[in-house]
Protein backbone atom coordinates (compact mmCIF):
# COMPACT_ATOMS: atom_id res chain seq x y z
CA UNK A 1 0.00 0.00 0.00
CA UNK A 2 1.55 3.37 -0.70
CA UNK A 3 1.64 5.60 1.77
CA UNK A 4 -1.22 7.82 2.74
CA UNK A 5 -0.66 11.26 4.44
CA UNK A 6 -2.44 13.48 6.89
CA UNK A 7 -1.42 17.27 7.30
CA UNK A 8 -2.41 19.40 10.20
CA UNK A 9 -2.77 23.11 10.20
CA UNK A 10 -3.76 25.40 13.14
CA UNK A 11 -5.62 28.33 13.38
CA UNK A 12 -7.04 31.48 15.25
CA UNK A 13 -4.58 31.41 17.84
CA UNK A 14 -1.00 29.24 18.39
CA UNK A 15 -0.40 27.04 21.60
CA UNK A 16 -3.84 25.55 21.02
CA UNK A 17 -1.61 21.90 21.13
CA UNK A 18 -1.69 21.39 17.56
CA UNK A 19 1.58 18.89 18.37
CA UNK A 20 -0.43 17.13 21.08
CA UNK A 21 -3.44 16.34 18.33
CA UNK A 22 -1.73 15.22 15.82
CA UNK A 23 0.49 12.71 18.61
CA UNK A 24 -2.83 11.80 19.55
CA UNK A 25 -4.13 10.98 16.31
CA UNK A 26 -0.63 9.18 15.61
CA UNK A 27 -1.18 7.06 18.93
CA UNK A 28 -5.09 5.55 17.68
CA UNK A 29 -4.05 5.33 14.15
CA UNK A 30 -1.07 3.11 15.32
CA UNK A 31 -3.33 1.34 17.83
CA UNK A 32 -5.44 0.84 14.95
CA UNK A 33 -2.67 -1.67 13.83
CA UNK A 34 -1.07 1.21 11.34
CA UNK A 35 2.74 2.07 10.84
CA UNK A 36 2.72 5.67 11.16
CA UNK A 37 5.57 8.54 11.33
CA UNK A 38 5.34 11.87 12.48
CA UNK A 39 6.55 15.24 11.21
CA UNK A 40 6.58 18.95 11.91
CA UNK A 41 7.77 21.65 9.75
CA UNK A 42 8.71 25.24 11.08
CA UNK A 43 7.97 28.73 9.42
CA UNK A 44 11.03 30.57 11.24
CA UNK A 45 14.29 31.13 9.32
CA UNK A 46 16.74 29.51 12.22
CA UNK A 47 18.31 26.54 10.52
CA UNK A 48 17.34 24.07 13.66
CA UNK A 49 15.74 25.11 17.51
CA UNK A 50 19.18 24.86 18.73
CA UNK A 51 20.50 28.13 18.76
CA UNK A 52 17.02 29.83 20.19
CA UNK A 53 16.64 30.53 24.24
CA UNK A 54 14.22 28.03 25.73
CA UNK A 55 12.12 31.36 26.58
CA UNK A 56 11.42 31.82 23.05
CA UNK A 57 10.59 28.79 21.66
CA UNK A 58 10.69 26.42 25.18
CA UNK A 59 12.50 23.21 25.41
CA UNK A 60 15.05 22.14 22.28
CA UNK A 61 14.24 18.43 21.90
CA UNK A 62 16.96 15.62 20.80
CA UNK A 63 16.15 12.91 18.65
CA UNK A 64 18.45 9.61 18.62
CA UNK A 65 20.33 10.82 15.87
CA UNK A 66 21.73 13.81 17.22
CA UNK A 67 19.32 16.34 15.89
CA UNK A 68 17.99 19.77 17.91
CA UNK A 69 14.17 19.93 17.72
CA UNK A 70 11.42 21.30 18.04
CA UNK A 71 9.29 20.11 21.44
CA UNK A 72 6.18 18.82 19.41
CA UNK A 73 8.57 15.99 18.99
CA UNK A 74 8.31 14.81 22.43
CA UNK A 75 5.09 15.00 22.08
CA UNK A 76 5.22 12.68 19.02
CA UNK A 77 7.58 10.07 20.95
CA UNK A 78 5.98 9.88 24.10
CA UNK A 79 2.69 9.34 22.26
CA UNK A 80 3.24 6.94 20.07
CA UNK A 81 6.03 5.61 21.27
CA UNK A 82 8.10 5.86 17.72
CA UNK A 83 11.73 7.18 17.35
CA UNK A 84 11.92 10.45 15.10
CA UNK A 85 14.73 11.31 13.56
CA UNK A 86 16.55 13.88 11.40
CA UNK A 87 13.46 14.60 8.95
CA UNK A 88 11.07 14.31 11.53
CA UNK A 89 11.81 18.54 11.97
CA UNK A 90 12.05 20.63 9.01
CA UNK A 91 12.87 24.37 8.91
CA UNK A 92 12.93 27.04 6.85
CA UNK A 93 15.86 27.87 7.24
CA UNK A 94 17.01 24.42 6.57
CA UNK A 95 14.46 24.34 3.41
CA UNK A 96 16.40 27.76 2.33
CA UNK A 97 19.97 26.64 2.82
CA UNK A 98 19.52 23.51 0.94
CA UNK A 99 18.15 25.26 -1.62
CA UNK A 100 20.57 27.96 -2.03
CA UNK A 101 23.34 25.36 -2.04
CA UNK A 102 22.19 23.95 -4.51
CA UNK A 103 21.75 26.60 -6.57
CA UNK A 104 25.77 27.51 -5.44
CA UNK A 105 26.31 24.31 -6.44
CA UNK A 106 24.69 24.78 -10.00
CA UNK A 107 21.88 22.51 -9.51
CA UNK A 108 19.19 24.78 -11.08
CA UNK A 109 21.65 26.09 -13.87
CA UNK A 110 19.88 27.98 -16.45
CA UNK A 111 16.51 28.92 -14.28
CA UNK A 112 15.61 31.73 -11.81
CA UNK A 113 15.35 30.51 -7.92
CA UNK A 114 12.07 30.67 -7.44
CA UNK A 115 9.64 30.42 -3.95
CA UNK A 116 7.59 28.72 -6.37
CA UNK A 117 8.61 25.81 -6.92
CA UNK A 118 11.55 25.50 -6.36
CA UNK A 119 11.24 26.06 -2.41
CA UNK A 120 7.63 24.25 -2.77
CA UNK A 121 9.51 21.54 -4.38
CA UNK A 122 12.11 21.31 -1.62
CA UNK A 123 8.94 21.25 1.16
CA UNK A 124 7.59 18.57 -0.74
CA UNK A 125 10.66 16.12 -0.59
CA UNK A 126 11.10 16.56 2.75
CA UNK A 127 7.89 15.42 3.32
CA UNK A 128 8.62 12.33 1.27
CA UNK A 129 11.23 11.92 3.51
CA UNK A 130 8.93 10.17 6.00
CA UNK A 131 7.08 7.82 3.30
CA UNK A 132 8.53 4.54 2.64
CA UNK A 133 7.74 0.71 3.02
CA UNK A 134 7.94 1.53 6.91
CA UNK A 135 4.93 4.00 6.80
CA UNK A 136 0.95 3.61 6.10
CA UNK A 137 0.30 7.08 7.17
CA UNK A 138 2.59 9.63 7.78
CA UNK A 139 1.06 12.89 9.48
CA UNK A 140 2.72 16.28 8.93
CA UNK A 141 2.50 19.24 11.39
CA UNK A 142 2.48 22.70 9.88
CA UNK A 143 4.06 24.93 12.57
CA UNK A 144 2.48 28.46 13.20
CA UNK A 145 -1.29 29.45 12.24
CA UNK A 146 -3.32 30.04 9.13
CA UNK A 147 -2.15 33.69 7.80
CA UNK A 148 0.69 33.89 8.82
CA UNK A 149 3.26 35.07 6.00
CA UNK A 150 5.81 32.89 6.44
CA UNK A 151 3.46 29.80 6.31
CA UNK A 152 2.16 30.76 3.15
CA UNK A 153 4.84 27.89 1.04
CA UNK A 154 4.14 25.23 3.58
CA UNK A 155 0.42 25.93 2.83
CA UNK A 156 0.87 25.90 -1.12
CA UNK A 157 3.52 22.90 -0.74
CA UNK A 158 0.87 20.69 0.90
CA UNK A 159 -1.87 21.91 -1.26
CA UNK A 160 0.01 20.66 -4.26
CA UNK A 161 1.02 17.73 -2.64
CA UNK A 162 -2.50 16.81 -1.48
CA UNK A 163 -3.82 17.15 -4.92
CA UNK A 164 -0.77 14.91 -6.53
CA UNK A 165 -1.79 12.53 -3.89
CA UNK A 166 -5.50 12.77 -4.92
CA UNK A 167 -9.04 12.13 -3.22
CA UNK A 168 -8.53 9.40 -0.42
CA UNK A 169 -4.61 9.49 -0.24
CA UNK A 170 -4.53 12.75 1.79
CA UNK A 171 -6.43 14.24 4.64
CA UNK A 172 -6.51 17.78 6.09
CA UNK A 173 -7.14 18.37 9.35
CA UNK A 174 -7.50 21.74 10.77
CA UNK A 175 -7.16 22.70 14.62
CA UNK A 176 -8.99 25.82 15.81
CA UNK A 177 -10.33 27.91 18.81
CA UNK A 178 -13.94 28.28 19.85
CA UNK A 179 -13.49 31.01 22.55
CA UNK A 180 -15.79 31.52 25.08
CA UNK A 181 -16.64 35.30 25.78
CA UNK A 182 -18.17 35.33 29.40
CA UNK A 183 -19.61 38.75 28.95
CA UNK A 184 -21.73 37.76 26.50
CA UNK A 185 -22.12 34.15 27.81
CA UNK A 186 -21.60 32.37 24.14
CA UNK A 187 -18.75 30.76 22.50
CA UNK A 188 -17.95 32.04 19.27
CA UNK A 189 -16.85 30.19 16.00
CA UNK A 190 -16.35 33.71 13.50
CA UNK A 191 -12.74 32.54 14.25
CA UNK A 192 -12.71 29.57 12.70
CA UNK A 193 -15.05 30.84 10.13
CA UNK A 194 -12.26 33.29 9.09
CA UNK A 195 -9.09 30.88 9.52
CA UNK A 196 -10.66 28.28 7.40
CA UNK A 197 -11.71 31.00 4.92
CA UNK A 198 -7.88 31.87 4.80
CA UNK A 199 -7.24 28.20 3.92
CA UNK A 200 -9.99 27.84 1.74
CA UNK A 201 -8.59 31.16 -0.21
CA UNK A 202 -5.76 29.39 -0.62
CA UNK A 203 -6.79 26.10 -2.35
CA UNK A 204 -7.08 24.14 1.43
CA UNK A 205 -10.55 22.82 2.22
CA UNK A 206 -9.87 20.90 5.51
CA UNK A 207 -11.63 18.00 5.62
CA UNK A 208 -11.91 17.27 9.04
CA UNK A 209 -12.00 20.43 11.95
CA UNK A 210 -10.73 19.73 15.25
CA UNK A 211 -12.27 22.19 17.86
CA UNK A 212 -10.28 23.29 21.23
CA UNK A 213 -13.12 24.75 23.28
CA UNK A 214 -13.04 25.22 27.30
CA UNK A 215 -16.37 23.41 27.33
CA UNK A 216 -18.51 21.47 24.75
CA UNK A 217 -20.39 22.94 22.50
CA UNK A 218 -24.14 21.99 21.14
CA UNK A 219 -25.40 20.77 17.87
CA UNK A 220 -26.36 24.28 17.20
CA UNK A 221 -22.42 25.32 17.05
CA UNK A 222 -21.60 22.54 15.22
CA UNK A 223 -23.63 22.86 12.50
CA UNK A 224 -23.07 26.28 12.46
CA UNK A 225 -19.26 25.80 11.92
CA UNK A 226 -20.33 22.33 9.27
CA UNK A 227 -21.55 25.03 7.31
CA UNK A 228 -19.61 28.41 7.21
CA UNK A 229 -16.53 26.26 7.00
CA UNK A 230 -17.76 23.85 4.21
CA UNK A 231 -16.81 20.72 6.59
CA UNK A 232 -19.69 17.66 7.00
CA UNK A 233 -20.86 18.08 10.74
CA UNK A 234 -19.99 14.84 11.85
CA UNK A 235 -16.58 15.93 10.62
CA UNK A 236 -16.73 18.50 13.40
CA UNK A 237 -14.73 17.46 16.45
CA UNK A 238 -15.12 18.89 20.06
CA UNK A 239 -11.30 19.35 21.96
CA UNK A 240 -12.60 20.28 25.30
CA UNK A 241 -9.37 21.20 28.20
CA UNK A 242 -9.02 17.69 29.82
CA UNK A 243 -9.05 17.61 33.63
CA UNK A 244 -6.29 15.68 34.92
CA UNK A 245 -3.40 14.58 31.86
CA UNK A 246 -3.21 15.67 28.52
CA UNK A 247 -2.44 11.63 28.06
CA UNK A 248 -6.72 11.74 28.21
CA UNK A 249 -6.68 13.96 24.95
CA UNK A 250 -6.43 10.33 22.89
CA UNK A 251 -9.46 9.04 24.54
CA UNK A 252 -11.23 11.85 24.27
CA UNK A 253 -10.81 11.86 20.22
CA UNK A 254 -11.21 8.24 20.25
CA UNK A 255 -14.94 8.81 21.91
CA UNK A 256 -15.91 10.93 18.62
CA UNK A 257 -14.55 8.41 16.85
CA UNK A 258 -11.98 10.41 15.22
CA UNK A 259 -9.54 7.63 14.17
CA UNK A 260 -12.48 5.94 12.49
CA UNK A 261 -13.67 9.06 10.87
CA UNK A 262 -10.01 9.36 9.29
CA UNK A 263 -9.31 6.27 8.19
CA UNK A 264 -12.63 6.44 6.48
CA UNK A 265 -11.74 9.70 4.74
CA UNK A 266 -8.25 7.99 3.82
CA UNK A 267 -10.27 5.44 2.18
CA UNK A 268 -8.51 2.49 5.08
CA UNK A 269 -9.80 -0.42 6.43
CA UNK A 270 -10.90 0.49 10.18
CA UNK A 271 -9.36 -2.83 12.50
CA UNK A 272 -9.75 -2.71 15.92
CA UNK A 273 -8.58 0.07 18.34
CA UNK A 274 -6.26 -1.56 21.56
CA UNK A 275 -5.93 1.17 24.13
CA UNK A 276 -5.73 -1.07 27.08
CA UNK A 277 -2.20 -0.52 27.73
CA UNK A 278 -3.07 3.42 27.64
CA UNK A 279 -6.04 2.82 29.74
CA UNK A 280 -3.96 0.96 32.36
CA UNK A 281 -1.74 3.70 32.44
CA UNK A 282 -4.40 6.50 33.03
CA UNK A 283 -5.97 4.31 35.45
CA UNK A 284 -2.74 4.19 37.57
CA UNK A 285 -2.45 7.80 36.54
CA UNK A 286 -5.81 8.92 38.09
CA UNK A 287 -5.91 6.18 40.98
CA UNK A 288 -7.36 8.29 44.13
CA UNK A 289 -5.12 6.37 46.33
CA UNK A 290 -2.20 8.03 45.26
CA UNK A 291 -0.02 9.83 47.88
CA UNK A 292 1.28 13.22 47.20
CA UNK A 293 5.14 13.35 46.31
CA UNK A 294 6.72 16.92 46.01
CA UNK A 295 9.80 17.68 43.88
CA UNK A 296 11.57 20.71 43.17
CA UNK A 297 13.08 21.28 40.08
CA UNK A 298 15.78 23.95 39.87
CA UNK A 299 16.10 25.78 36.48
CA UNK A 300 17.14 29.16 35.34
CA UNK A 301 14.24 28.92 32.56
CA UNK A 302 11.31 28.15 35.28
CA UNK A 303 9.27 30.83 34.33
CA UNK A 304 7.80 29.38 30.92
CA UNK A 305 6.58 25.73 31.19
CA UNK A 306 7.68 24.26 27.74
CA UNK A 307 11.51 24.98 28.87
CA UNK A 308 11.61 21.90 30.38
CA UNK A 309 8.79 20.11 29.02
CA UNK A 310 10.10 16.57 28.58
CA UNK A 311 11.38 16.63 32.40
CA UNK A 312 8.03 17.47 34.06
CA UNK A 313 6.62 14.71 31.59
CA UNK A 314 9.31 12.20 32.52
CA UNK A 315 8.43 13.25 36.27
CA UNK A 316 4.84 12.24 35.52
CA UNK A 317 5.92 9.19 34.07
CA UNK A 318 8.08 8.41 37.33
CA UNK A 319 5.09 9.56 39.31
CA UNK A 320 2.55 6.71 37.03
CA UNK A 321 5.18 4.05 37.78
CA UNK A 322 4.98 4.86 41.55
CA UNK A 323 1.62 5.10 42.11
CA UNK A 324 1.95 8.71 43.12
CA UNK A 325 0.46 12.13 42.62
CA UNK A 326 3.35 14.81 41.65
CA UNK A 327 3.53 18.13 42.67
CA UNK A 328 6.62 19.75 41.50
CA UNK A 329 7.93 22.91 42.66
CA UNK A 330 9.24 25.07 40.20
CA UNK A 331 12.11 27.25 41.98
CA UNK A 332 14.21 29.85 39.84
CA UNK A 333 17.56 29.15 40.63
CA UNK A 334 18.78 32.75 40.62
CA UNK A 335 16.81 33.40 43.63
CA UNK A 336 18.56 30.48 45.87
CA UNK A 337 20.74 31.69 48.00
CA UNK A 338 22.54 29.77 50.95
CA UNK A 339 20.23 31.80 53.58
CA UNK A 340 17.18 31.16 51.96
CA UNK A 341 17.83 27.97 50.55
CA UNK A 342 16.35 26.07 53.69
CA UNK A 343 13.28 27.82 52.95
CA UNK A 344 12.66 27.43 49.70
CA UNK A 345 13.33 23.57 49.65
CA UNK A 346 11.15 22.93 52.83
CA UNK A 347 8.89 20.04 52.67
CA UNK A 348 10.49 18.97 49.10
CA UNK A 349 10.70 15.38 49.04
CA UNK A 350 13.04 15.09 45.69
CA UNK A 351 15.43 17.99 44.21
CA UNK A 352 16.19 17.57 40.40
CA UNK A 353 18.70 20.18 38.71
CA UNK A 354 17.83 19.93 34.67
CA UNK A 355 20.39 21.34 31.79
CA UNK A 356 20.82 24.78 31.11
CA UNK A 357 23.12 27.31 29.45
CA UNK A 358 25.37 29.98 31.03
CA UNK A 359 26.61 31.63 33.65
CA UNK A 360 23.02 32.70 35.33
CA UNK A 361 21.71 30.38 37.95
CA UNK A 362 24.72 27.99 38.12
CA UNK A 363 25.35 29.33 42.05
CA UNK A 364 21.51 29.16 42.95
CA UNK A 365 22.03 25.44 41.57
CA UNK A 366 25.19 24.24 42.98
CA UNK A 367 24.03 25.76 46.55
CA UNK A 368 20.50 23.55 46.06
CA UNK A 369 22.70 20.49 45.60
CA UNK A 370 24.38 21.19 48.33
CA UNK A 371 21.79 21.51 50.58
CA UNK A 372 20.01 18.21 49.08
CA UNK A 373 23.49 16.17 49.49
CA UNK A 374 23.67 17.60 53.22
CA UNK A 375 20.20 16.37 54.06
CA UNK A 376 19.99 13.67 51.97
CA UNK A 377 16.97 14.25 50.10
CA UNK A 378 16.86 12.67 46.77
CA UNK A 379 18.46 14.51 43.93
CA UNK A 380 18.53 14.17 40.29
CA UNK A 381 21.39 16.02 38.15
CA UNK A 382 20.99 16.02 34.48
CA UNK A 383 23.32 17.68 32.12
CA UNK A 384 24.27 20.63 33.86
CA UNK A 385 22.61 19.63 36.75
CA UNK A 386 25.55 16.96 36.82
CA UNK A 387 28.31 19.56 36.26
CA UNK A 388 26.96 21.81 39.02
CA UNK A 389 27.16 18.32 41.18
CA UNK A 390 30.91 17.47 40.48
CA UNK A 391 31.64 21.66 41.00
CA UNK A 392 29.42 21.61 44.27
CA UNK A 393 31.35 18.24 45.51
CA UNK A 394 34.94 19.22 44.62
CA UNK A 395 34.29 22.43 46.48
CA UNK A 396 32.77 21.58 49.49
CA UNK A 397 34.08 17.76 50.09
CA UNK A 398 37.21 17.71 48.40
CA UNK A 399 38.15 21.67 49.12
CA UNK A 400 39.02 23.02 45.97
CA UNK A 401 37.43 26.24 46.83
CA UNK A 402 37.87 27.56 43.02
CA UNK A 403 36.45 24.52 41.42
CA UNK A 404 34.13 25.67 38.62
CA UNK A 405 33.23 25.14 34.66
CA UNK A 406 35.05 26.93 32.10
CA UNK A 407 31.50 27.78 30.75
CA UNK A 408 30.84 29.89 33.44
CA UNK A 409 34.88 31.02 34.47
CA UNK A 410 36.75 30.48 31.58
CA UNK A 411 40.32 30.84 33.73
CA UNK A 412 38.63 29.15 36.76
CA UNK A 413 42.06 28.08 39.02
CA UNK A 414 40.43 24.20 39.38
CA UNK A 415 38.13 23.53 35.84
CA UNK A 416 36.54 20.32 36.71
CA UNK A 417 34.06 20.83 33.68
CA UNK A 418 36.03 21.75 30.69
CA UNK A 419 35.89 21.16 26.96
CA UNK A 420 37.19 18.35 25.49
CA UNK A 421 40.07 18.72 22.74
CA UNK A 422 37.63 17.99 19.55
CA UNK A 423 35.56 21.01 21.42
CA UNK A 424 38.44 23.35 21.48
CA UNK A 425 38.32 25.88 18.60
CA UNK A 426 34.66 24.68 17.17
CA UNK A 427 33.45 28.68 17.01
CA UNK A 428 29.95 27.84 15.36
CA UNK A 429 27.32 27.32 17.47
CA UNK A 430 24.42 25.30 15.22
CA UNK A 431 24.69 22.00 15.65
CA UNK A 432 28.13 21.44 17.04
CA UNK A 433 27.67 20.14 20.49
CA UNK A 434 27.67 16.64 21.03
CA UNK A 435 24.56 15.53 20.22
CA UNK A 436 22.36 12.64 20.12
CA UNK A 437 22.36 8.67 21.17
CA UNK A 438 25.73 7.74 22.79
CA UNK A 439 26.97 4.24 24.54
CA UNK A 440 27.43 3.80 28.39
CA UNK A 441 28.93 1.76 30.03
CA UNK A 442 27.05 1.44 33.99
CA UNK A 443 29.15 0.27 36.68
CA UNK A 444 28.13 -2.91 38.75
CA UNK A 445 26.80 -2.16 42.14
CA UNK A 446 25.14 1.13 41.38
CA UNK A 447 21.76 2.06 42.01
CA UNK A 448 22.10 3.01 37.90
CA UNK A 449 22.98 -0.65 36.82
CA UNK A 450 20.09 -1.87 39.11
CA UNK A 451 17.14 0.42 37.91
CA UNK A 452 18.41 0.06 33.83
CA UNK A 453 19.06 -3.84 34.64
CA UNK A 454 21.67 -4.03 32.19
CA UNK A 455 25.33 -2.34 32.21
CA UNK A 456 25.11 -1.28 28.47
CA UNK A 457 22.76 1.23 27.61
CA UNK A 458 22.32 4.21 25.20
CA UNK A 459 20.91 7.70 26.06
CA UNK A 460 20.76 10.99 24.02
CA UNK A 461 23.32 14.48 24.86
CA UNK A 462 23.51 17.59 24.43
CA UNK A 463 26.48 19.26 25.76
CA UNK A 464 29.58 20.92 24.90
CA UNK A 465 31.37 20.67 28.13
CA UNK A 466 32.44 17.71 30.07
CA UNK A 467 33.97 16.36 33.41
CA UNK A 468 37.63 16.83 33.16
CA UNK A 469 39.47 13.33 33.81
CA UNK A 470 42.16 14.86 35.84
CA UNK A 471 39.56 15.35 39.05
CA UNK A 472 38.49 11.70 38.82
CA UNK A 473 40.44 10.66 41.25
CA UNK A 474 40.15 12.91 43.59
CA UNK A 475 36.39 12.34 43.34
CA UNK A 476 36.82 8.99 43.75
CA UNK A 477 38.66 8.79 46.45
CA UNK A 478 35.96 11.41 48.52
CA UNK A 479 33.14 9.20 47.87
CA UNK A 480 31.52 9.69 44.53
CA UNK A 481 31.39 6.60 42.45
CA UNK A 482 31.72 7.09 39.03
CA UNK A 483 28.20 4.91 37.80
CA UNK A 484 28.18 5.43 34.16
CA UNK A 485 31.47 5.65 31.44
CA UNK A 486 32.18 5.89 27.52
CA UNK A 487 33.13 2.24 26.86
CA UNK A 488 36.37 3.38 26.27
CA UNK A 489 36.32 4.55 29.75
CA UNK A 490 37.47 8.00 28.67
CA UNK A 491 34.43 10.32 29.14
CA UNK A 492 32.17 10.33 33.04
CA UNK A 493 28.86 9.89 32.53
CA UNK A 494 26.97 9.14 35.36
CA UNK A 495 27.67 9.69 39.27
CA UNK A 496 26.18 8.57 42.11
CA UNK A 497 26.84 8.99 46.24
CA UNK A 498 26.35 5.97 47.71
CA UNK A 499 26.67 7.11 50.99
CA UNK A 500 23.53 9.22 50.35
CA UNK A 501 19.99 7.41 49.89
CA UNK A 502 19.66 8.95 46.26
CA UNK A 503 21.92 10.88 44.63
CA UNK A 504 22.62 10.21 40.74
CA UNK A 505 23.81 12.71 38.56
CA UNK A 506 23.98 12.06 34.36
CA UNK A 507 25.83 13.64 31.66
CA UNK A 508 23.26 12.93 29.31
CA UNK A 509 19.28 13.43 28.86
CA UNK A 510 17.34 10.50 29.93
CA UNK A 511 13.54 12.21 29.84
CA UNK A 512 14.15 12.65 25.92
CA UNK A 513 13.62 8.99 26.46
CA UNK A 514 10.38 8.57 28.91
CA UNK A 515 6.89 7.96 27.70
CA UNK A 516 4.02 7.28 29.79
CA UNK A 517 3.72 3.49 29.43
CA UNK A 518 7.28 2.94 29.51
CA UNK A 519 8.48 5.39 32.07
CA UNK A 520 11.98 6.07 32.53
CA UNK A 521 13.85 3.68 34.87
CA UNK A 522 16.03 6.64 36.48
CA UNK A 523 12.69 8.83 36.66
CA UNK A 524 11.04 5.66 37.82
CA UNK A 525 13.62 5.36 40.47
CA UNK A 526 13.92 8.79 41.77
CA UNK A 527 10.41 9.58 42.13
CA UNK A 528 10.20 6.67 43.99
CA UNK A 529 12.39 7.23 46.56
CA UNK A 530 11.38 10.80 47.05
CA UNK A 531 8.12 9.09 47.79
CA UNK A 532 9.90 6.77 50.39
CA UNK A 533 10.96 9.93 52.06
CA UNK A 534 7.40 11.40 53.63
N1 LIG B 1 25.98 24.02 29.33
C1 LIG B 1 26.47 22.71 29.56
C2 LIG B 1 27.30 22.18 28.41
O1 LIG B 1 27.23 22.68 27.32
C3 LIG B 1 25.32 21.77 29.88
C4 LIG B 1 24.38 21.56 28.74
C5 LIG B 1 23.05 21.00 29.15
O2 LIG B 1 22.71 20.99 30.34
N2 LIG B 1 22.27 20.54 28.21
O3 LIG B 1 28.01 21.24 28.56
Amino acid sequence: MSCKHIFVTGGVVSSLGKGLTAASIGLLLKQRGYKIRMQKLDPYLNVDPGTMSPYQHGEVYVTEDGCETDLDLGHYERFTGIACNKHSNYTTGRIYSDVIARERAGGYLGKTVQVIPHITDEIKSAIRQIEGSDTDIAITEIGGTAGDIESHPYLEAIRQYHQELGPGNALYIHLTLIPYIKAAGEMKTKPSQQSVGILRSIGIVPELLVCRCERSFGQEHRDKLALFCGVRPEHVIEECDVENSIYEVPLDLAKQGVDEKVLKLLDLPVHNLDMSEWNAMLAKLMDENNKEVEIAVVGKYISLRDSYKSIYEALAHGAIAGNVNLKIRMLESEEITPDNVEQKLAGVQGVLVPGGFGIRGVEGKICAIRYARENKIPFFGICLGMQCAVIEFLRNVCGLQDANSTEVEPGAADPVISLLDEQRGITDMGGTMRLGAYPCTLTEGTISAGVYRKSDISERHRHRYEFNPHYRELIEKNGVVIAGKSPDGALVEMIELPEHPWFVACQFHPEFKSTPVKPHPLFASFVAAAASRS
